[in-house]
Order: structure tokens, then sequence, then C-alpha cells
């Protein structure tokens, strides 16, 4: 059965789900690994299309639409791991609490929501769904409608190879979501932007339904003297301009050492020349921005600092330049929001202590990027300032590593997925205590003798 914009209604979808979750069959460890396999199967048979949607979507070259695809691995690892994560944990007991067993047991949460983000439209919608399923719940998908080609692909991939009382794709605007936000959730896993972050949280808080939220902000990025400044500048430009700039963790402004600024400004140009050539509107190898709002949104921070490359817009074809402003102040619009585009405001510092206390001064950003080869420099970064993680000598890189929790902290989010760190976003750690009957301490029993009140004390003073 096919779901389309709510046809059938929020709350018989979630109750449809929540009778097949109490039938227990998401539990089991084999029903768990088939639903995977068959999530494998779905992608791999429908690559194709979700490659060619989002570059529908989002005007992209090939090979970046290619990354959407890396939820394949993580589908992988979940395979391989899930008897390993699924496994009770033991844990000590005290001597007063004598003969007991106590463990940790995994259960899965229930019914989820997922709300899917349109930058990465299918990965950021499909890869926390690995986790949800190993986990054992069942699942209700909201793609992004700003990248509708996606949207529609989800759609028609998760509601042929699955029931919908275990998991349905729901497409549609924010009145869908509204709609399905009434609705009681066991977890409630999103990603967008801080400010809906928060809608979304006022809702959950009706139902006290857990949220992760991964959201997004100014994530900076430091450039010292002490390194190859030619790498640096490659692995910036190509973290900053991926997908024309909207990628939630590209650097978004970057603060170099005065020293050095000037000849790094030429590195930076020398490598998106490298990259997409004279004309980067005519590269196959450079995305465009996902809609005209957000077009208009991007072309008022060009009015701000000096434009040393780039700065060429059409709005027909959606394309904005690779641009690189100098001269730009802190107050500039461009330094206050979040860009999410191919703009990159250079700054340029003499003590990087300014730097650490700048950023110690802003909401907590996603990521922080520092390019030095000088330890204790980097130590200032990891020790002094908060941020959901920290890349040291690249750009964006760190999402890849599985074993590595991606998430935000403060105004760039709250709990994190990827590896094992999906599986547990996704289920709640049931804490059991089991007690022998043969033998019952008398400890704790009235009547409280002064030998009694002698013995708790040594108990808890230690
Ligand atoms: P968005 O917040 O506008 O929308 C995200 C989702 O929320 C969409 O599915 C949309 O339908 C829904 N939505 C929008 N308004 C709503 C409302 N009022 N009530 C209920 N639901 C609503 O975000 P976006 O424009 O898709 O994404 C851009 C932001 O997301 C950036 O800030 C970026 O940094 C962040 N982001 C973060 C990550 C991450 O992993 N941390 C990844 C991608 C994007």
């Amino acid at each position: 059965m096919a779901i389309k914009t709510l046809q059938v209604s929020a709350k018989k979808l979630v109750n449809q789900q929540r009778e097949f979750f109490q039938s227990g069959e998401t539990q089991s460890i084999d029903f768990r690994l088939s639903q995977l396999k068959l999530l494998r199967k779905a992608i791999l048979e429908h690559q194709e299309l979700i490659i060619d949607a989002t570059k529908s979507d989002l005007g992209r070259p090939s090979f970046e639409a290619y990354f959407e695809i890396a939820t394949l691995s993580e589908i992988k690892l979940a395979i391989k791991k899930l008897k390993n994560w699924m496994r009770p944990h033991r844990v000590q007991t005290p001597l007063e609490q004598f003969p007991s067993t106590a463990w940790i047991q995994p259960e899965p949460l229930g019914v989820v929501l997922i709300i899917g983000s349109w930058n990465y439209p299918f990965q950021l919608t499909i890869s926390p769904l690995v986790g949800a399923i190993a986990a054992g719940n069942c699942v209700i998908l909201k793609p992004s409608e700003h990248a509708p080609k996606t949207s529609s692909a989800i759609f028609q991939l998760i509601n042929s190879y699955f029931s919908p009382n275990y998991i349905a794709a729901v497409e549609g605007d924010v009145n869908t979501c509204k709609q399905l936000l009434t609705e009681k959730f066991d977890h409630i896993f999103f990603t967008g932007s801080s400010a809906v972050g928060k809608t979304i949280m006022k809702a959950a808080a009706n139902h006290l339904t857990p949220v992760t939220l991964e959201l997004g902000g100014k994530s900076p990025c430091i450039v010292d003297t002490d390194i190859n400044l030619e790498i640096a500048a490659k692995r910036i430009v190509w973290g900053k301009f991926i997908n024309a700039g909207q990628t939630c963790i590209a650097p978004d402004y970057l603060w170099v050492n005065s020293k050095v600024k000037k000849v790094f400004l030429k590195l930076l140009k020398q490598q998106i020349y490298n990259f997409y050539g004279d004309n980067p509107y005519e590269s196959s190898d450079y995305g465009r921005i996902v809609n005209s709002s957000h077009f208009s949104r991007l072309k008022k921070f060009l009015e701000n600092g000096t434009i040393i490359i780039g700065g060429e817009t059409s709005l027909e074809s959606l394309y904005i330049a690779p641009t690189i402003l100098d001269n730009v102040s802190l107050n500039d619009a461009v330094m206050q929001e979040e860009i999410f585009g191919p703009i990159l405001p250079v700054l340029s510092y003499e003590n990087l202590e300014e730097t650490v206390a700048y950023i110690r001064s802003q909401p907590k950003p996603l990521a922080i990027y520092v390019f030095s080869n000088d330890r204790i420099k980097q130590n200032q970064f990891l020790d002094q300032t908060s941020s959901g993680g920290v890349c040291i000598n690249d750009t964006v890189m760190q999402i890849s590593i599985p074993d590595l929790p991606f998430g935000g902290v403060g105004n760039s989010g709250m709990g994190n997925y990827h590896g094992k760190s999906s599986f547990d976003t996704f289920t709640h750690k049931k804490s059991v205590l089991k007690k022998g009957l043969w033998l019952d301490l008398g400890w704790r029993y009235a009547p409280y003798t002064v030998n009694k009140l002698n013995q708790i004390k040594k108990i808890i003073n230690g």
C-alpha cells in the first residue's frame, strides 16, 4: 500500500505501526538482519534512481551524487555488528546486593519519526533509518520537500519494499510534518535548521518524546603558519565547495594567520581554478543551489566584504560561483548567519587566542577545523572550545569514520548517530537487576538497630 502526502491519517499510520511493534516481530535479530538486507537490496536496485534524483534536485556532479549511497557502508557495518550491539551488557553488583546479577539490556524504543533535510536528501534520511531498523523500531520517514525528486524516490523505494505497518515514507511539506508531530512517537530524529529544531522539540515535549536534533551553525576553520599550505588550501576548497557549499559541516568561514594570509588567498584561488577551471559555471564538477529562496538568501551575502574570486550568479540556473570574500567584518550578515552555500569569508588573526575567544563567544558549532602541526595549538581548540566535532588538518572527513559519533552540541544539536551510535540513539538501555532468593541479607530491613545503622554507614561512607 502506498501512502502519499498522508492519504492515511497520521494517527492511523502511527496506530498501525504501534500495533505491529507490539506484536514483537521487530525484536528478533533475524528480523532486523533481514530488514537491513532488504534495505541494502532496495538501494542497490535503485541506485540509478537515487543518484539521478539527487543530481536533479541539486544540479550535482555524478561523483558527489554518489556520496548519497554511502549509506550502504552503514548497513554493512550494522549487519556485521548487530549481534554484538544487541548483546546485554553485564555490570558489577556490590557485595551487599549478594546474591545478584545485573545487566543492561538494549530494547527498541517503539515507533520513531525521522525528518530529513534536502542537502544530502537521501543519505540524511536513510542513514538514521539504518540505526532505527538495527535497534528494532517501526519507522515513519519524512524526506525534505525541497528535494522533491529524492523525496519521491525514497517514497517509491521504501513503500515498495516495506510494509507501511513497519516502515512508511510520507511525502509532504511543513504541514505534513506538523500533522505527524501531533502524534506520539517514541523518538524523533530531525535533521535541519536550529530554528525548526526548536519547533520540533516543542512539539515533542507535548508527548515527552525524546529527540535527536542534527542542526547546523557556523563551523570555523583556522589556518596556522606551520603547515603545508597548499594541501590545506586544497582540502578547504574541497570541503567548502562540494555540493556548492550546502554541507552542514562545510567550513563556514576561515581565520588565517596574518603572516600567511596573502599567500593563502592565492593558493585558495589556485585550487578553485584547479578544481573547476576558468569558468565554474561550465564545470561538470560543480553543483547548483537548491532553490530560488536559498539563492536569494546567499546572493545578499555577496554584498559583504570584497570579492576576490567568484561572485558571478545566475538565478535562472541557480548558480553561484565559488566565491571568496576578503575584508569582511564580524558584524556583516555573512559572519552573523550560517552561510550554507559557496561563499567563503576569510578573516585574519595575529594570535590564536583571538580565534579561541571568538569561537567561545559564539553558539557552539557543529565542527571546528584546525590546520596546524603544533600539538599545543591543536590542544588549545580541543580543550578550550566546544563543538560537535573537531577535525585537524582536513575538512568534512570526520563524518566518514563510522566509530565517531556524528552530531552537534548546544545550538548545533543534541544526540548523535553513525555506526553503533545510531543503534544507541534508537535503543533504550534497560537496567535489569536479578536477585537470588536462596539468601536474604537483613541489613536494610526494620527494625533499624544500631548495628544495622553502622553497617549502612560502612556501605555508604566506604
Ligand atoms: P529546515 O529546518 O528548513 O527543514 C528540515 C525539515 O523540517 C524538512 O523536512 C521540513 O519539511 C521540516 N520543517 C520545516 N519547517 C517546519 C516547521 N515549522 N514545522 C515542522 N517541520 C518543519 O532545514 P533545511 O533547510 O532542510 O536544512 C538546512 C539546515 O539544516 C542548515 O542549518 C544545516 O546546517 C542543517 N543541517 C544539519 C545537518 C546535520 O547533520 N547536523 C545536516 C544537514 C543540514
